[in-house]
């Protein structure tokens, strides 16, 4: 198979279907990592540059309202839109100077927070009269809490208004386990962290006329990471969902692409078995907040001493901490964690050295 040739800079339109189609048959997957500002994007991004591959850069409600800043009022969801598009222009800004392909996205949203997607969308609809491209690259809707009807026909919506912008939905079916983003699933009933392949299929048919989508098909997937055995992931209900729309409605193998929600403390025996029914798409966001703050943490242990007051240290009470104490050094240091994190996450799902670009 040949190598996907892409432009750098934020991917839109034909050219987003064709690496989620080259990653399924190719049988890799791109992280997708949430950001909460420059920090964590340039990060990113600088992973990206490293392991010659595209980067999926996601922004959550929560992340939006903190990349605008916590103290704006939210009420009208005004900050998490416009955290939301100063966010994409942020990498739009600099992907190209990063060199690497970039698939800007919008993570969750549930029904609740629709109005917020509204806005974003809205964003991405001026944008594309002046430029003939949206905003971001993608979308996602997550009415899985919603009963099936309801979720699909919410997402058939969302999905024939952003398809006009060429743009792909990501939707959820089963549920999400775990905490994140302010969304609590720890209580909710076993089964239904787990797809039924027949509602995958009522999913493809409703969806596969309107546009492209991709799928979070839950398969015991948690947010958050958590003691071993306590997230039990079974991927062969992926391969069961293919093959049963499949078998149904006479397509090529692997007719859906999927999304791997609630990535991160995954084991790479059960990431490597998804990709291979046709993830193309992993979240990772606990173990990329954790590889940012650990190292600072360890950075912040180590030097206590000289962060205790801006003049005086082990090596003299005139001694200037300014080297020390100026955020760039350790928010550096937290970047730095992120990217290292990332790279690993790479590795797992086989798409180093996939891509010219
Ligand atoms: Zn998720």
């Amino acid at each position: 198979m040949d190598k996907l040739n892409l432009k750098p800079g934020v991917l839109t339109g034909t050219a987003v279907k064709e690496l989620f189609a080259y990653c399924k048959e190719g049988g890799c997957a791109l992280p997708a990592v949430n950001v909460i500002g420059s920090n964590s994007a340039n990060a990113a991004m600088a992973a990206a540059r490293i392991a010659r591959a595209p980067i999926i850069i996601q922004l959550s409600h929560t992340g939006s309202q903190f990349f605008a800043g916590k103290t704006l009022d939210n009420g009208r969801e005004q900050a998490s839109i416009a955290g939301s598009v100063a966010g994409a222009h942020h990498v739009r800004t600099l992907a190209g100077v990063y060199g690497v392909p970039v698939v800007l996205h919008t993570d969750h949203c549930a029904k609740k927070l629709l109005p917020w997607l509204d806005g974003v969308i809205e964003a991405d609809e001026v944008y594309y009269r002046q430029h003939g491209e949206p905003l971001f690259s993608t979308h996602m809707v997550d009415l899985s809490e919603q009963p099936l009807a309801e979720n699909i026909e919410i997402a058939a919506r969302y999905l024939a208004r952003i398809a006009k912008m060429g743009m792909t939905l990501e939707l959820e079916i089963g549920i999400t386990g775990g905490e994140e983003d302010g969304v609590d699933n720890r209580g909710v009933a076993h089964e239904r962290l787990y797809t039924n392949p027949a509602d995958v299929l009522k999913v493809y048919d409703a969806l596969s006329p309107l546009g492209n989508f991709n799928l979070a098909a839950a398969f015991g997937n948690t947010h958050g990471v958590y003691a071993p055995g306590n997230v039990k992931l079974r991927p062969t209900i992926l391969r069961d969902s293919q093959r049963f729309v499949e078998e149904r409605r006479k397509t090529r193998p692997k007719p859906v692409s999927l999304v791997f929600h609630g990535g991160s403390g995954s084991p790479q025996a059960d990431i490597a078995e998804a990709v291979s029914y046709g993830v193309v798409k992993f979240n990772i966001d606990t173990d990329t907040q954790w590889a940012f703050t650990h190292p600072i943490k360890t950075f912040m242990d180590e030097k206590g001493a000289y962060l205790l007051t801006e003049v005086g240290n082990p090596e003299g009470a005139d001694r200037p901490n300014k080297k020390y104490f100026d955020p760039r050094g350790w928010l550096h240091i937290g970047e730095q964690g992120v990217t290292v994190r990332l790279l690993a996450a790479y590795d797992d799902l086989g798409s180093r050295d996939r891509f010219v670009f």
